[in-house]
């Protein structure tokens, strides 16, 4: 049976195993006791002295080992040393707790490939608090990868690595699918799902990874930090390194895959990311905050000025009708009910300005109680007939329980072809001064 040419596969974490070691029977139930408190998702294993922490690390992986610095049969570093020499245990965090963290251990940590240290006499509890940090930051990466490889035998080994480290692995044997898969994720709802792509460099079909890095970022133009890419290449193509570089890979990995460095590559791309992701959506924020009006949730003045000669100069919005909506007798509402009521009642006619108008219209707040709105695509006719539908539903709105009315003043780009923002507007003005003349809650133009 043919095999499907993309799936997702599933993402499965890590079950957190601690290995403690310590000498004293009284530590290690305190020990356990306290983990247990603090950490109820982790499970841990004891052990009285290295030997027995070596025999049964060969029998039980682990995903964490804290170990004292002096056991009865060796020193905390030679446990180290002869974890990090066995092969199932060689990348096992090793925490080494001390009553005497000095310079002696920071010397000799390193060589013996000591992760961390723990000062003993901070308590127990505060020991608990930081294995939970320590695991919370080196536990399960977060992300969603895109992982082209043709080779089956590859591919079965590094979906089970990044699986195994909390990766979502969607995995594809083509380029041609990749590309097909992130145009899709780009076209839909939301941006693209994908958070790292690592590829294959040599490929089944007409496009090599290389080609697929290139479209990317040249086509889709998703640059290195929106969707860093990952090529696996083998370790004698030197100049195939530099070309993929030059063509804006984030990294490369040769093969054959070692899990360590592939985790690692991958988890400060993630990082890149996570912070250029945070970083545009800090950006879009404060954007949306610099164009529109607090109160009322409509653009704001500013932004009217800016983008309304914009929107007018546009061909496809010909003819524009321009309405000027002013609250009548506002000042009086404000003096019988308060400040707050009318900011209230400022608040719910933004609301239904926002819901009566199309995604193509510009809303604006141009003063205290007084809104612009840009219809495009609208001759006077049906400008005069929006403005009226606007005017009813304002009579109708009832903020706070309080009758409110406007008054609209419009003018049309059909009449005035080459108008510009401030002579409609002081044309829709006018008109807004004569509907409040001949007795307000009217539409004039
Ligand atoms: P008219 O029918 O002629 O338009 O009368 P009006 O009272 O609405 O017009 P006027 O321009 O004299 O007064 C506008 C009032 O709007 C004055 C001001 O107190 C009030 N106002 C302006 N901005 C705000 C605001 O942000 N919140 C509140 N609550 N009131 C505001
Ligand atoms: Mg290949
Ligand atoms: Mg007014
Ligand atoms: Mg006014």
């Amino acid at each position: 049976m043919e095999k499907p040419s993309a799936f997702r596969t599933g993402s499965r974490l890590p079950v957190r195993q601690i290995l403690v070691v310590d000498g004293s029977e009284v530590a290690r139930l305190i020990i356990q006791r306290t983990l247990e408190e603090t950490l109820p998702e982790a499970s841990v294993l004891l052990c009285s002295s290295g030997e027995e922490a070596i025999a049964l690390l060969d029998e039980h992986p682990v995903d964490l080992v804290s170990t004292s610095l002096r056991l009865p049969d060796m020193d905390g570093l030679d446990l180290c040393r002869h974890i990090r020499r066995r092969k199932v245990s060689a990348h096992v965090p090793v925490i080494v707790v001390s009553g005497d963290a000095n310079a002696r251990l920071l010397e000799g940590g390193f060589e013996a490939g000591v992760t961390d240290y723990f000062d003993k006499s901070l308590g127990y509890r505060e020991f608990a608090g930081f294995l939970r940090s320590f695991l919370a930051r080196t536990s399960g990466l977060v992300g969603r990868v895109l992982y082209v490889e043709d080779s089956a035998t590859t591919a079965h080994h590094v979906i089970r690595v990044m699986e195994n480290h909390g990766l979502d692995v969607v995995h594809t044997q083509t380029a041609e699918k990749a590309f097909e898969l992130l145009e899709l994720a780009q076209a839909s709802e939301g941006g693209q799902p994908f958070d790292v792509v690592v590829t294959d460099f040599y490929l089944r079909g007409s496009m090599t990874g290389g080609d697929l890095l290139h479209a990317i970022r040249a086509r889709l133009h998703l640059g290195q930090q929106e969707l860093p890419v990952l090529v696996l290449t083998s370790a004698e193509e030197s100049d195939r390194q530099v070309e993929v570089f030059h063509a804006g890979a984030n990294d490369f990995v040769c093969k054959p895959v070692v899990e360590q460095i592939l985790i690692a590559r991958i988890s400060s791309l993630l990082t890149i990311r996570q912070q250029y992701a945070a970083l545009r959506k800090q950006a879009d924020e404060m954007h949306h905050m610099a164009i529109t009006d607090t109160l009322t949730g409509v653009r704001n003045k500013c932004y009217l000025l800016r983008q309304g000669e914009r929107f007018l100069a546009d061909r496809r919005h010909q003819p524009v009708s321009l309405l000027v909506i002013d609250l009548d007798r506002f000042k009086h509402l404000n003096d019988s009910y308060g400040h707050l009521v009318g900011d209230h009642i400022l608040e719910a006619l933004g609301g239904l300005l926002r819901e009566c108008l199309r995604e193509d219209t510009l809303a604006a707040r141009f003063g205290g109680e007084e809104f612009v709105v840009l219809l495009p695509r609208c001759p006077l006719e049906e400008g005069i007939r929006r403005a009226e539908e606007i005017r009813e539903r304002i009579e109708h709105l009832y903020p706070e329980g309080i009758q409110i009315t406007a008054s609209v003043g419009v003018a049309c780009t059909e009449q005035h072809i080459n108008a510009d923002l401030p002579s409609l507007l002081a044309m829709a003005d006018k008109a807004l001064y004569q509907a409040k003349q001949t007795g307000r809650n009217r539409v004039c133009a």
